[in-house]
């Protein structure tokens, strides 16, 4: 399989953040061989009595900042698993990660992902170490733990041939700029609820143009800024005035 092959992940909770490989699509992917996940705890690298991995910041103020020495051995130990790592580090700070940034990490060799905590990372550990600085949003977490396994969800799911063929990542939201369109199981009808009658007719270029009229139009109501950066074709113009006219 071409893409992604190696992942690592430094963290305060690296037994937590490698549950991820051990359930669903993830799971499966390592399990089959197509990435590796390696977890290591940077207090395994401090030298002193109490594993220390942080101290109070220069200047004074609240909390912790994480330390130099005993994360900067995780990472050069982590990176040296990898060959050639992109080191990327969980940060508010950080661009906001998005689909584009997960097709991307998705076809690189090996990813390192630093995970913080505290008031966050002695800035020399930034400059010697990490190449990316990247955020789940523009809120602040406890930790870097979940920002670095909703990445790493994001990123293994693209690689070609970790989800089958019926589950395809190329039909999900924002693969083609688009959110993508709503969906219906059986029942075809339940409390008064029916399924949209043209998902029964088993009229496949009808369908086609349903699906596409509604993922235009739920892009149009819930993310204008995503219709407004698409590449709409003539039809596409067509079936987004359809669905204006009828909401
Ligand atoms: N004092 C820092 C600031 O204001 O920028 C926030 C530190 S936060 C409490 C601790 C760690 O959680 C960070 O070092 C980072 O690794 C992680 N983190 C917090 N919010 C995040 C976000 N939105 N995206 C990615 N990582 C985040």
């Amino acid at each position: 399989m071409s893409g992604l092959q190696h992942i690592g992940v430094v963290s305060l909770f690296a037994d937590e953040v490698e549950r991820i490989g051990q359930y669903g699509v993830i799971g499966r992917a390592i399990s089959n061989g197509a990435v590796t996940l390696d977890c290591r705890n940077p207090r395994d690298y401090a030298e002193d009595q109490h594993r220390t991995v942080d101290d109070r910041p220069f200047g004074g103020g609240p909390g912790m900042v994480m330390q130099y020495a005993p994360w900067v051995a995780a990472i050069r130990d982590a990176k040296a698993q990898h060959g050639e790592a992109l080191c990327v580090a969980m940060s508010p700070q950080g661009r906001r990660f998005d689909q584009a940034a997960a097709q991307r990490m998705s076809a690189l060799p090996a990813i390192v992902f630093v995970a913080g905590r505290y008031e966050g990372f002695d800035e020399r550990i930034i400059e010697a170490e990490i190449d990316e600085e990247w955020s789940l949003g523009d809120f602040v977490l406890s930790g870097g733990e979940l920002a670095a396994m909703s990445m790493i969800d994001s990123v293994v799911r693209l690689k070609p041939g970790v989800l089958g063929h019926d589950q395809s990542a190329a039909l999900d939201s924002f693969a083609d700029g688009l959110l993508e369109h709503p969906h219906y199981t059986r029942p075809a009808e339940i409390e008064g609820r029916q399924v949209p009658a043209v998902l029964q007719s088993g009229d496949h270029g009808a369908i086609t143009r349903w699906r596409r009229r509604e993922a235009l139009g739920r892009t149009w109501l819930r993310r204008p800024d995503l219709l407004a950066a698409a590449t709409l074709s003539e039809q596409d113009l067509v079936l987004l005035e359809e669905f204006k006219a009828a909401h």
